[in-house]
This record gives C-alpha cells, sequence and structure tokens, in this order.
C-alpha cells in the first residue's frame, strides 16, 4: 500500500524499470510548463523547464534565445513587430 502522502496527484508517477525487470513507482515534482509567445501564444523554442531549482543555476545564455525578444515572442512575432516599427518610422 501506497503512503497516503503519495496518493495525492500534486506528484507526477514514473514507471522505472530496476535490473531484475521489477517495475516501481517514482514519485517526483511536477514540471513547469513550457514559456510561451506574449503574442501568439505558441510554444517557445529554446528555453529549458526543467525544476526551479535546477533552472535558476543555469547561465543566463541557457535560458533564452540570444535575439532581441528572445523568451518573450517568438521569431514570427518577433520579425513582425520590426517591420512594422520600420514601417511607422518612415
Ligand atoms: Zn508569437
Amino acid at each position: 500500500m501506497v503512503a497516503p502522502r503519495l496518493k495525492s496527484r500534486t506528484l507526477r508517477r514514473i514507471k522505472v524499470r530496476l535490473p531484475g525487470s521489477k517495475t516501481v513507482t517514482h514519485y517526483k515534482r511536477r514540471k513547469p510548463s513550457i514559456a510561451k509567445c506574449r503574442k501568439c501564444k505558441a510554444n517557445l523554442k529554446g528555453i529549458p523547464h526543467p525544476l526551479q531549482s535546477i533552472f535558476k543555476n543555469l547561465p543566463k545564455t541557457a535560458k533564452r534565445p540570444q535575439r532581441p525578444f528572445g523568451g518573450e515572442l517568438c521569431t514570427k512575432c518577433m520579425r513582425a513587430h520590426f517591420v512594422e516599427k520600420a514601417r511607422k518610422s518612415e
């Protein structure tokens, strides 16, 4: 019988196969959701989403793409933003 605190769905369940071909359930923290584009809500690429305790120890360059609005806008929205900005300035 599993411990009562592990019956909650707060933790995710991972089935792990042991060397003796026995399968056991491991209980782990749930991962944070994938970062989304501010404009179109598309999933952003190049941004890891491990547990917060691991993410905060990553270097800044590993946390978001190295371009304007990296980690804020997707590439399509970023390009559209600059095209729009250039048109307005004319
Ligand atoms: Zn977008």
